[in-house]
């Protein structure tokens, strides 16, 4: 019978939070699949607890993926631990689970600490529905697609950034979304020096601009107010342009600006069709 493969949360900042169950998986495990088996033994010390381990991250994951599988399959079990938080979001479990799935192994898992429900939780801003966007592309073209996505998205936007490209990313952010709009930057979450700034774009740039990003980002951002009332027509015409700038057919588009903003899917069709007629 084929083992089960675990993913188990690890702190992302503060050792207390790794969770009495998450302890008793790794003890139970035949291995642990780790991101860096280096960061991984600092906890196991802490847990008091030694066990074979094997590396699966993003430069390997092509070709430790399916060993690990094989092992899984002849019966093993098998805990995946990324170096902070919950495996497969933003990082290559998500490969993993999916090879997993496809070969009709188990996979398990144990809740924990992750950075974007933690930084959401505490951002102040909206959390009913919100959109995970992880890291934006670091691709000129496609980062500007990503956001270009989301300027009509209404609900809140949640985004992984390194320390680095922060400024970066804020003039982006601000150049999508206008510099009123309002964001919450996490930073260090669960950390000695965790610290929430609750704020417009335009504000976290100045304060970036007057002091050197550190540490481990999340950022939190408002969605667009709601577009239905007044303005709703010219707004779903905007919108279906781009989406048949991103590939979908006029009636794809027009079908879907008019989901969106409430607003008769032909009387968008027929705009867009009359326009493009008259340039002709
Ligand atoms: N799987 C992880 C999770 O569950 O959150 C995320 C892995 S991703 C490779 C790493 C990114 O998560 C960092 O660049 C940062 O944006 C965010 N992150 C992780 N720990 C954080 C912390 N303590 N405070 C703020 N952001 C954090």
């Amino acid at each position: 019978m084929a083992g089960k493969l675990y993913l188990v949360p690890t702190p992302i900042g503060n050792l207390g939070d790794v969770s009495r169950r998450a302890a008793e998986t790794l003890e139970s495990v035949d291995f642990i699949a780790a991101e860096d088996t280096r960061v991984t033994v600092k906890l196991l010390n802490h847990l008091e607890l030694k066990k074979p381990m094997v590396t699966y991250h993003r430069h390997n994951c092509d070709t430790a993926g399916p060993g690990i599988l094989r092992r899984l399959e002849a019966g093993e079990n098998c805990a995946l631990v990324t170096d902070a938080g919950t495996p497969a979001i933003s990082d290559p479990g998500e490969d993993l689970v999916a090879l997993c799935a496809a070969n009709g192994v188990a996979v398990e898992a144990v809740p924990g600490p992750c950075a974007l429900t933690v930084a959401l939780s505490v951002s102040g801003l909206p959390t009913g529905r919100f959109t995970f966007e992880g890291f934006l592309p670091l691709n000129k073209k496609n980062r500007k697609a990503q956001l270009d996505n989301l300027t009509t998205e209404e609900r809140t936007m949640i985004f992984y950034e390194a320390p680095h490209k922060l400024r970066t990313t804020l003039d982006d952010l601000s150049s999508t979304f206008g510099p009123d709009r309002p964001m919450a930057v996490c930073r260090e979450l669960t950390k000695l020096h965790e610290e929430i700034l609750r704020l417009t774009i335009r504000e976290a740039q100045s304060h970036y601009a007057a002091q050197e990003p550190r540490g481990e980002f999340v950022l939190v951002v408002a969605g667009c107010p709601p577009q239905k009332a007044e303005g709703g027509e010219t707004a779903a015409l905007v919108r279906a342009e781009q989406l048949r700038e991103g590939g979908l057919s006029l009636k794809q588009a027009a079908a879907q600006a008019a989901e969106e903003f409430g607003v008769k899917k032909r009387w968008i069709y027929n705009q867009i069709a009359e326009k493009a007629d008259e340039s002709l």
